[in-house]
This record gives C-alpha cells, structure tokens and sequence, in this order.
C-alpha cells in the first residue's frame, strides 16, 4: 500500500531514579521495545492493550513528543526519528494528537474559538482575517454550534469537549492524528458517536489514524488494521477482519473474550477467559515470552526463549510459540 507512516523496531527506554528501582540492575524501563508496524494513507491502525503496554508512548514517538532511544519513525517518506524541536515545528502541522481526557486538555479559561484557533495562529496558516471563519468552520464539521464560539469548556458535556479536541486537531489540515484512548473517558452511550464522527472525518478528508484504545471493542469499527501490544511489544498485528475472525496468539484470545457480543444469540459459543493475575511490571518484566507467567498454554521454551514476530498468514503476524487460530465471536 502507500505507507504514510512507518516505524522500525522502535524503542523507548526510561531511566529510574534510584530509590525506586525494584531489583538491582534495572537501571531503565523498556516502555517500547522493539516495536514495529507501518499505516497506510487514508486508513487506521487500532492499538490495543492494557495500561503500561506502551501504548501511549508509542503514540508520543510518532508524534515526536518524544524522541526515540532507537529505531525509526518514517512519516511520509521521511526520517523524523531524531528532528530537533525547530525541524519539528513545521511536522506539527501534518501530525496532531487527541487525548484521553477532554476535561484536562481544553484550557477552562481559554474559549473554545480561542482554543479551536490557537494551532492555526501557531502555524500562521490562515490570514488574521480569516481565523474566525476557519474556527466556524470547523465548529460545525465536528457537529457543534458554530454560534458558541465564546463559550468556556465547563459550558459543554464530555462529548462534546472531545468534540471540540478533534476540532483543534483538524484546525490545521494534519495528515495524520494520534487518538489516544479518546473515547476512554466518555459515557459508553456517546462513544460510538465520537468514533463515528472520526471515522467520517476520516473519510471526508483522507485522514490517517493511529487509534489507541484498551479494549478491542473500541477498534472494532473503526480499525483496518489491528496491532495488540502487550509489555512494550506488538505481540500480533493483522487485518481488523482477520483478528477478530481468526486471532492467534492466546493474549488477543483473551482480550476478545472480554468483548461485548453483539449478537446474543452467539452467546453460548463464547466462553470467557478470565487472565491470571496483573500485568506484570514493566520495570522488571518476565523473560523470554512476556506473556508466559499468565499463558494457560505456555511450555519450557516459552520461559527460555523470546518468540519472534514472525507472518503465520498474509498481512497477520504473531509472537507466539505456539499459534492457533481461534475465531471468538
Ligand atoms: Fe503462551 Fe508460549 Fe505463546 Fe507465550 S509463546 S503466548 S507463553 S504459548
Ligand atoms: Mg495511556
């Protein structure tokens, strides 16, 4: 396909202070390690997992709020894996962010227009003049009430403050936007009308996404693509038909055991897999197969040797030692 993004083997580490290093020796967090996947132009990449998965920074490494300790970041057709803040300023037009919490991330005393306006008053990309219609504009593409411009962000619900989120996102025609669990925080009755809102958006102006989120059902509707990280790593990566028809690697089983069914008359066929205990630390993960201390299938070489990422069927690879193809729902 025609690759906007692609990243290489990224990794991320985070040094720790002293007093609170959990065993002698670790002197850093693996937070992304080795982590690899491209998203073509005009489609979206689903990236699940648990919290301390490394999702979200692997979110802030394409975006380059933060900079790789390794590996690549190519977006469109170019290496901005270690661009300093001044190259970068120009990127920030082409790559923009939404975050989790649409109560944190508008400024209370800034109103909408303003806030709306800001990154098209950074990026001098509109004529003074023109700001105001721009922020209409954009007001209304995201379905709100273009007259409310003069509002504070107390002044709307939930919904409607992420609503405003994607209207500063879109503010300066980026070419790819990093949605960082944006419907995490929303009553579950409104996410589906925010994750339909970006998928038309998507549509409507040729968009690419890298959509985070912690649970399947999240993605489902709106990812090509699917990529499941688990402790730093991609442990599968497939076609969003392929991954929910055919995963795998037991961890995606799990995972997709937890989703809703939306048809109930297929309830029977699904049987729940409840995993053993936590998320390992990150700080202190398991060796070999990450996943092996809560793996019902694990054997001795899963506890002695790290399973590669390796393509079991076109466009569907897995980390496993032992795949099998399990359709959940
Ligand atoms: Fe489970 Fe082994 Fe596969 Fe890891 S490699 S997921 S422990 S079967
Ligand atoms: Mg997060």
């Amino acid at each position: 396909g025609d690759e906007l993004v692609r990243v290489t083997d990224l990794t991320k580490l985070f040094p720790v202070r002293r007093g609170r290093l959990v065993r002698r020796g670790a002197g850093a967090v693996r937070a992304v390690d080795g982590v690899g996947f491209a998203i073509d132009r005009g489609t979206t990449l689903g990236l699940v997992g648990e919290s301390g998965s490394g999702k979200s920074t692997t979110g802030r490494l394409l975006s380059r709020l933060l900079e790789p300790t390794s590996g690549s970041v190519v977006f469109d057709g170019r290496d901005i894996s270690h661009l300093s803040t001044r190259a970068l300023r120009p990127l920030r037009r082409d790559i923009q962010m939404i975050f989790q919490d649409p109560y944190s991330s508008l400024n209370p005393r800034h109103t909408i227009g303003a806030i709306v306006a800001a990154p098209l008053r950074i990026q001098k990309q509109v004529p003074r003049g023109g700001v105001r219609a721009r922020v209409r504009e954009l007001l209304e593409l995201v379905g709100l009430n273009p007259e409310h411009y003069n509002r504070y962000p107390n002044e709307f619900s939930g919904g409607q403050r992420q609503r405003i989120g994607i209207a500063r996102a879109l503010a300066t025609r980026p070419k790819l936007i990093i949605a960082d669990e944006p419907v995490s925080a929303l009553d579950v009755s409104i996410r589906a009308q925010i994750i339909n809102l970006l998928d038309g958006l998507r549509a409507e102006f040729g968009l690419t996404y890298l959509f985070i989120a912690h649970d399947l059902s999240m993605v489902r509707h709106i990812s090509d693509r699917v990529a499941v990280m688990y402790l730093g790593q991609i442990i599968e990566l497939a076609d969003r038909t392929d991954l929910f028809s055919g995963a795998l690697h037991p961890y995606t089983h799990a995972l997709l055991s937890a989703v809703p069914i939306p048809d109930p008359a297929s309830v029977r066929r699904r049987e729940r897999i409840r995993l053993r205990d936590e998320v390992p630390s990150p700080l202190n993960p398991p060796v070999a197969c990450r996943f092996h201390p809560r793996c019902w299938k694990a054997q001795e070489i899963c506890r002695t040797e790290a399973p590669p990422l390796l393509a079991r069927a076109p466009g569907h690879q897995v980390a496993c030692h032992f795949p099998e193809k399990r359709a959940v729902v």
